[in-house]
């Protein structure tokens, strides 16, 4: 094991030791929320801040992991490289920086990519109090995406659904039908919630404390799940005609995608977590970006969000085949051995390098 591989961690608090040990080292302030559910463990889970730098400091760099709980592993390493690295004293005059680690705490301790409501917290920030977006593909899908039984018969039937739909729409027009967000399936995958969660009311308490004095705020979301091995796409966030998007182009270059614009291996996708910041930090010029580091083909990563949801809602958690189910859970998001988490950490470098300069043009 490298020192870079050690600071990820082997379960969630595993995790939250070794960023809250490596921020006090750094001199950080911390909050810590706590969710009010229990990890499979029986231990207490927290979305937990940390601050550092000047208290008025008008540029805020941001990171956040955990928006999509097991997807935690790698911005929490990310986030540890950075603090035992020296990342907050490094730090420009005028910019400080915000650590969010575990947004869903739940769904870290659970290897899950849902929370505790068995909902999606990149669908769930749409405005609630309007028609929910439609996902007529979802609908045709639901049946054959959770299956009432997991046994050879039963997944035959589901697969000649997915495959017949896979053929009148595309792959990617599948992956969108899927992985887009649905607000109809309380139990299916990719539900979006008919109210705003406990990580969503939290993280805009967090946004009002922590960021109402900033000017500019530039944040980087952590995510892993689609794309080449280790490879740290990123993405773009909202309509890439409006100037928000001008100034991600501008700190993260061409290479920076965007789902809207059909360049990135996502999805377009309503509702993510990094719209709730111009909302509640009106004041600050807002740069947002997700990091999405590949892992393992999609079809692999879409199967296991698929049996993990079915193992959640008809399976036994404690059976041979549930930990089988999250073991192959868990590896689909955050990849065993030291490669991986090297070349999460070198590119998170890099990117985090981006934000800082971006944030002091
Ligand atoms: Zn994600």
């Amino acid at each position: 094991m490298t020192a870079i591989a050690a600071n990820f961690a082997t379960d969630y608090q595993d995790a939250r030791q070794k960023f809250c040990a490596a921020a006090a080292t750094c001199g950080g302030q911390f909050r810590s929320y706590r969710n009010p559910t229990l990890g499979p463990d029986g231990g207490r889970l927290f979305m937990d801040t940390v601050r550092f730098g000047e208290d008025d400091a008008p540029n805020m760099l941001v990171m956040m992991a955990a928006t999509h709980g097991v997807e935690g592993f790698c911005g929490s390493g990310a986030m540890v490289n950075w603090l035992r690295a020296g990342g907050p004293a490094k730090l420009p005059k005028g910019t400080g920086a915000l650590l969010i680690h575990g947004v869903n705490p739940h769904g870290f301790a659970w290897i899950r990519r849902v929370n505790e409501d068995n909902v999606d917290l990149n669908r769930n920030f749409v405005d609630h109090a309007k028609p929910y977006p439609k996902n007529d593909g979802y609908i045709e899908l639901a049946d054959a995406l959770t299956p009432r039984r997991w046994d050879e018969a039963s997944l035959a039937a589901a697969q000649k659904m997915l495959d017949s739909y896979a053929q009148k729409h595309g792959a990617f027009g599948q992956q969108g039908a899927i992985t887009g967000g649905q607000y109809t399936h309380s139990n299916g995958i990719f539900f979006g919630g008919h109210k705003p969660t406990w990580s969503n009311r939290t993280i805009r308490a967090v946004i009002r404390t922590e960021l109402g004095h900033a000017r500019r705020v530039g944040c980087i979301d952590f995510h892993t799940g689609l794309g080449p091995f280790g490879h740290g796409e990123l993405i773009g966030i909202g309509d890439p005609g409006l100037p928000a998007f001008a100034r991600q182009k501008a700190w993260y270059g061409d290479e920076l995608t965007s789902p809207e614009a059909g360049t990135s291996k996502s999805a377009v996708v309503v509702g993510v977590v990094l719209d709730a910041f111009p909302q509640e930090a009106p004041d600050a010029e807002f740069t947002g970006i997700a990091i999405e580091y590949g892992t393992y083909p999609v079809a692999e990563v879409l199967d296991a969000v698929r049996r993990d949801n079915w193992l959640h809602q008809r399976g036994d958690l404690n059976s041979a085949q549930g930990k089988e189910m999250k073991a192959y859970m868990q590896e689909r998001f955050y990849p065993a051995g030291a490669k991986w988490a090297e070349l999460v950490w070198a590119r998170a470098e890099q990117v985090i390098g981006m934000a800082v300069r971006g944030l002091n043009r």
